[in-house]
């Protein structure tokens, strides 16, 4: 592992690598991974963005970057399926979190975290994000899709392709329909896995299916089951610049009860890891990770299975990152 990942005890003067440490030592960033004090450098930087000011129900999900860090922890560097250890194919970091201007308007919220992710953009340093709820994509696709629209693989149970809510258009469910409506994700490039529940209305799901989006209700995704899908998803998005972006609620509530609007029925842990293991060669541009909520999360699995999802989705940004710098 290359000198990035050492750190100096301000104490003894020892050099060591965190990640290599006793998992239950050391101050919590996310994968053990060194606390960045420059983006000089940097390949892919991990962000908290501790914002829940857009959710319709049950809040919480800002206290989601400080859990995903600590059950993160539990996380190593070489994956048992693939072989890739991120942090050799990659310079990794832990940038800390967005800063909030206020925590009261939401208006204000998404120019910081947009700041934020085009400071990151500009060095060119790929996002890996915690929410937070859905919400903070938006603003990190108005920094990251600034040159053009990119391409996502969306795994939830809502479309979030809602109109106003309440008299709002930036929440927890209107993040894709924002980002279509700005010209930043291309529906066509974008499938979403997982749908399910009922609702007032169909109108979010007829939206994503008019403007192109291949949308996999689940009990269409229990049936096609997961190779098939992983099949579409590489189809629907082909080779050009692609997000994943990971709501927990995709996911049974049975694997990841800790999230704000939980529906029966979805993903097992399994199906996402292996859905998401299909996407290797993709050029995967960033991702995230939402919706983790710890007051509902008691036993801190939703955190790991968060942290674990982050993982998987940290490989497949590093294998692309090699790929580009070759290309
Ligand atoms: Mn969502
Ligand atoms: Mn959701």
């Amino acid at each position: 592992m290359s000198d990035h990942y050492l750190t100096r005890s301000p104490v003894t003067g020892q050099e060591y690598v965190p990640m290599r440490a006793p998992r239950f030592a050391e101050i919590p960033t996310f994968m053990r991974a060194p606390l960045a004090e420059s983006l000089e450098g940097l390949d892919i930087a991990m962000v908290g963005v501790p914002f829940d000011g857009g959710v319709s129900n049950r809040t919480g999900a800002r206290h989601g970057p400080r859990e995903i860090r600590n059950m993160s922890s539990l996380m190593r560097p070489i994956h048992h399926v693939s072989r890739v250890n991120p942090y050799e194919l990659c310079t990794v970091a832990d940038v800390g979190d967005v800063h909030f201007s206020t925590l009261y308007e939401a208006a204000k919220a998404v120019g910081d975290i947009e700041t934020f992710f085009g400071k990151l953009h500009e060095a060119g340093v790929a996002p890996l994000s915690a929410g937070g709820d859905h919400a903070i994509t938006y603003p990190i696709f108005r920094a990251i899709a600034r040159e053009r629209p990119v391409g996502m693989v969306h795994i939830d149970a809502h479309t979030d392709t809602w109109d106003e809510y309440f008299g709002a258009k930036f929440h927890h469910g209107s993040p894709f329909r924002l980002a279509t409506e700005e010209g930043l994700l291309d529906p066509k490039r974008t499938i979403q896995i997982g749908i399910r529940g009922a609702q007032l209305s169909t109108e979010p799901w007829d939206y994503s299916l008019e403007k192109g989006m291949r949308v996999v209700f689940m009990d269409e995704f229990a049936r096609a089951g997961v190779d098939a899908i992983v099949e579409e998803a590489r189809t629907v998005v082909g080779g050009g610049p692609t997000y994943i972006s990971f709501d927990v609620d995709g996911l049974d509530p049975v694997y990841a009860p800790g999230t704000g609007t939980p529906e029966v029925g979805g993903l097992t842990t399994l199906e996402a890891q292996t859905l998401l293991r299909g996407l290797r060669g993709l050029d995967i541009v960033g991702g995230d990770v939402v919706e983790v909520a710890p007051p509902f999360d008691p036993s801190g699995n939703t955190a790991l299975v968060g942290a674990t999802m982050m993982y998987e989705i940290l490989c497949l940004m590093a294998e692309a990152v090699v790929a580009r710098k070759s290309a």
